[in-house]
């Protein structure tokens, strides 16, 4: 079976090959720098103890403090957190913020935890892996499961034995020290990466169908931005629902109606669908916007696409990758595609450290330059590498991480 780790290591791989990087420097890319595990034992709310594993890994930090997301999910392991501390490495040199690679998991499912036992587990995650946080050395941010509930947690514990530190995490509440625009970050930059590629390919983001996998902070952004832009949504799914309508659904009426009721399914004005069903659905631009390794060699083959857009990270094995790449279907590649959030998180680290709030205006717009410009980075690599886009945008963050590495030498 390919592991999240193989896939990256085969990436960059290929971005090695292309920028003739071998040898040591190769394997220094690679490796982690630090790898923390953690066991968090917690009081329950029938009384009982448990304990749960935790992890927090450090990818790379010549380009600046570590930055990462922070998992819960069952299937979060040491080799997952390790694959996706790398590819922030390699998002944050691609967009040009100021930061390494980091990212941490739990084990455990938030489904089956009260309110309050996930609020031990957060706080008995900071006391643990606590030495190794802080505003210039690691900000954890949300990831799957983890929202601004949960950092405004992580905030508070953290701040409790170090004072006032805002900046120790991103992605907090508004009334925390949150950034404007910071919820919708990585759906609006996944909207202008699909922008920008679909205007390199000559076609129009306003005549364009998507069908996005995962209704979550990234899918139901993406989606109802998408639409605002004058797109049309034409499936969604989430883990245990899906839904179809070829003229484009109600994103904003599907949003009420999912918080309502927990699921898609029944909403009114959509034929029901099963959630694998999504990924081969007739559209322009498919979106997984869920788990990693949903696009195998298996599931590539019903895609119906022209473009997949990586809205989660590392939705695609290596045989799916192959598969749509022999399929021409392009890939706008993780990286990339989902690198809004890790931007505007840096917006919100950059206002926290300087005491002050920026309009949303202001957000939105430097989000949008900072997203244009890596794609005009991107294109410039493609056309002097001949490569597909997913290659270019390793090698182009591989580049800026070894020189940052180089030019702070290794004595
Ligand atoms: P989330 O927990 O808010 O949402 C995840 C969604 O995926 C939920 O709607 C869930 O029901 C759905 N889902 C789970 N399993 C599914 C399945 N088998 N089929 C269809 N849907 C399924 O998480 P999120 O923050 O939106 O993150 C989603 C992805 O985007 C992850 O891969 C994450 O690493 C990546 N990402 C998130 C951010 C961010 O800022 N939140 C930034 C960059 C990348």
């Amino acid at each position: 079976m390919t592991t999240q780790e193989d896939t990256t290591h085969h990436y960059l791989q290929r971005a090695f090959e292309l920028l003739g990087i071998d040898g040591g420097t190769a394997r220094h890319l690679l490796a982690p720098t630090r790898e923390l595990t953690v066991k968090l034992t917690i009081p329950m709310d029938d009384g009982s103890q448990r304990t749960f594993e935790g992890y927090r890994v450090q990818h790379n930090w010549s380009r600046g403090p570590c930055k990462g997301g922070l998992r819960y999910h069952p299937s979060v392991d040491l080799s997952e957190v390790r694959t996706l501390a790398s590819l922030m490495t390699w998002k944050t040199a691609l967009l040009d913020v100021p930061f390494g690679g980091a990212k941490g998991g739990i084990t455990c499912n938030p489904k089956e935890l009260s309110v309050l036992e996930l609020e031990r587990l957060t706080r008995r995650f900071v006391q643990a892996a606590g030495p190794l946080i802080g505003p210039h050395t690691d900000i954890p941010a949300p990831d799957m499961n983890t929202g601004p509930k949960v950092m405004g947690w992580f905030y508070d514990e953290y701040s409790k034995r170090n004072g006032f530190q805002p900046a120790v995490v991103t992605g907090k509440p508004l009334e925390l020290h949150g950034s404007h625009g910071r919820p919708a970050a990585t759906g609006r930059g996944c909207l202008i990466a699909a922008r920008e590629t679909l205007a390199a390919a000559g076609q129009e983001l306003a005549k364009t169908r998507f069908a996005v996998q995962g209704f979550g902070n990234v899918g139901q952004w993406f989606a109802r931005l998408a639409v605002e832009a004058g797109a049309s949504v034409v499936a969604v799914s989430d883990s245990s629902s899906a839904v179809i309508n070829p003229q484009g659904l109600d994103i904003q009426a599907l949003s009420s109606y999912k918080s309502e009721t927990g699921s898609l399914g029944g909403f009114q004005g959509a034929d029901k669908l099963t959630p694998d069903e999504v990924l081969g659905v007739d559209c322009d631009v498919l979106v997984p916007c869920a788990l990693g390794h949903v696009l195998t060699g298996t599931t590539a083959e019903a895609v119906q696409a022209k473009f997949v857009l990586e809205g989660a990270n590392d939705p695609c094995t290596v045989a799916g990758d192959e598969v749509l790449r022999r399929r021409n279907i392009r890939c706008i590649p993780d990286i990339f595609a989902n690198a809004g959030g890790v931007t505007v998180s840096y917006f919100e680290w950059a206002q926290n450290l300087q005491q002050v709030r920026w309009p949303e205006s202001q957000v939105n717009e430097r989000l949008d330059q900072m997203v244009t410009a890596a794609h005009g980075a991107l294109q410039d690599t493609m056309r002097r590498h001949d490569c597909d886009m997913r290659t270019a945008a390793f090698a182009v963050a591989i580049d800026r991480v070894r020189q940052a590495t180089e030019l702070r030498g290794l004595a």
